[in-house]
């Protein structure tokens, strides 16, 4: 089995066979999968998906995996949900959720990437995973890796929210919590790969691991009766989902699955930490690095690894970017929970919010179709909403106290 023909630089375009390598040892570019999309046409066709179990295993021929799946066999084909309450709060005729806030084990898009990486950490005979993460990777590697019985060490900033701690240290990894950001967690793990041989899946896995967000992708065209939105809107950390929502479409136009692709994509990212959206308002390339300063923990990356390329898929698509602030954040977030009895992350609300200011500026048509992706579950990241939710009625137990409370919300039947 296996469809992937090798690895190759996104720079210079050298190859090289299938190892634990990410980086071009010429001209120091990431390395990205490359796949026979010849043999992949004669076997993945809509049918075949359609008659598989409702997993990201169904586009297993587009995921860098050389035998059977062996991780997160559950993870994915989250809902797509037509958000009709949100969509005329927002002004608009057609807009879905694509829901990843759920049907995963550890409730956020990671799962994606984590199946991926861990099933292509024991094909490369891996016996300790690990990861530099901002919240969400470390649950999913903390998780996944303790049922398919890895060693796992996992790296996190110290000032990451409590609760996100918490969801991590209940499966018993190696839990690192280093005084630093995300950028120097990641740069310290960088040193550490070099000199243990584990599989940090977001390092020297990296170009298998990103593969998994692709799936994503796949089930929103799915999920839409095999069709493209004409806009997808994506938050970015690193900007790694977002590329590879874009490598999605493209391949299943590539393999004839789709049949016009003229998406637009959109970035969205909190003010507090926006070198991309930053980037594309300004209409450069260059991704300035920053410190970053939000609520929005999970997408608190200063020094995107993807940025550029995220960047320029946005330009060349059409698309925009747009960033927002703490405060537009907890309204997002509050917008979609109300609307659509959906409780999304920080970053849902960062996307949400990023969404509603694209609408306004006319970016977003009004009479087109709009996928936006929610990454991350809210109960994730309670403490953001922590003065800012609608009070409790406490009363003593009698009827008279509850009926001050009707009167005082001006409840008529
Ligand atoms: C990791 C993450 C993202 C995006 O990550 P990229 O590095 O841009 O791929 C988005 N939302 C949530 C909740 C995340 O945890």
């Amino acid at each position: 089995m296996g469809y992937v023909s090798g690895l190759k630089c996104r720079e210079c375009g050298r190859e090289y066979p299938v190892d634990p390598i990410y980086v071009c040892e010429f001209c120091f570019g990431p390395l990205e999968v490359v796949y026979d999309y010849k043999k992949i046409k004669r076997v993945l066709t809509r049918k075949n998906i359609e008659k598989r179990e409702k997993s990201l295993w169904r586009y297993k021929e587009l995921l860098p995996i050389d035998g059977e799946p062996q991780v997160g066999l559950k993870s994915g084909f989250t809902p797509l949900v037509r958000a009709d309450n949100l969509a005329k709060a927002l002004g608009v005729k057609e807009l879905y959720v694509k829901d990843d806030s759920v049907a995963h084990p550890t409730l956020s898009f990671k799962d994606r990437v984590v199946a991926v990486a861990l099933t292509k950490a024991r094909e490369f005979g891996f016996e300790t995973v690990a990861c530099a993460s901002t919240g969400n990777l470390a649950h999913s590697v903390s998780a996944q890796g303790a049922k398919a019985g890895f060693k796992r060490f996992v790296f996190i900033p110290a000032t990451l929210e409590q609760s996100k701690i918490v969801a991590s240290l209940v499966y018993e990894p190696n839990l690192v919590a280093v005084d630093g950001n995300y950028d120097e967690v990641n740069r310290l793990c960088s040193e550490i790969a070099n000199k243990y041989r584990w599989a940090f899946v977001n390092i020297n896995i990296r170009p298998f691991y990103a593969e998994g967000s692709k799936t994503q992708g796949f089930e929103i065209i799915e999920q839409l009766g095999w069709e493209a939105p004409d806009n997808v809107v994506v938050p970015c950390a690193s900007g790694s989902l977002l590329t590879k929502i874009w490598k999605s479409f493209k391949e299943f136009k590539e393999i004839g699955i789709l049949k016009e692709l003229e998406t637009k994509v959109f970035a969205a990212q909190a003010t507090g930490c926006s070198p991309i959206a930053a980037a594309i308002k300004q209409g450069t390339d260059v991704i300035r690095p920053v410190k970053p300063n939000t609520v929005a923990k999970s997408l608190a990356i200063g020094n995107p690894a993807d940025g550029f390329y995220a960047s320029h898929i946005v330009k060349e698509t059409g698309g925009h970017a747009e960033d927002v602030s703490d405060q537009e954040i907890i309204e997002g977030m509050k917008l979609l929970a109300k609307t659509e009895g959906i409780f999304a992350e920080t970053a849902g609300g960062v996307t949400v919010a990023a969404a509603k200011k694209l609408i306004e500026q006319g970016r977003i048509g009004r009479n087109e179709t709009t996928v936006i992706c929610i990454t991350g579950n809210g109960l994730k990241t309670q403490e953001a909403l922590t003065g800012h939710t609608t009070e409790v009625h406490h009363i003593k137990p009698n009827i008279e106290a509850f009926e001050d409370v009707l009167t005082r919300i001006g409840y008529s039947k």
